[in-house]
């Protein structure tokens, strides 16, 4: 299921907190249940990037999902 192929933060900029901001790597935190749009529900935290390889640290195992667009990749973490 797939609801929109693209992801603009300018779109959501009152619905996420931003978190941290290295440049090319933003993470964001979903403080007003916006849904994630890969799969439909409500994610926790978001990382954009437009770095061509990122490492990502070890997790408490949470799913989530990668939303890959022409300019950076976008992954929501439930
Ligand atoms: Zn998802």
């Amino acid at each position: 299921m797939c609801m929109t192929d693209t992801f603009e933060i300018h779109d959501h900029r009152h619905e996420l907190k931003q978190l941290r901001d290295s440049g090319d790597t933003k993470l964001f935190e979903n403080r007003d249940g916006l849904s994630c749009p890969v799969c439909g529900t409500a994610f926790r935290r978001l990382l954009m990037t437009a770095n061509q390889a990122v490492q990502f640290p070890e997790n408490d195992g949470s799913r989530f999902c990668i939303l890959r667009q022409p300019t950076e990749i976008v992954v929501f973490r439930h």
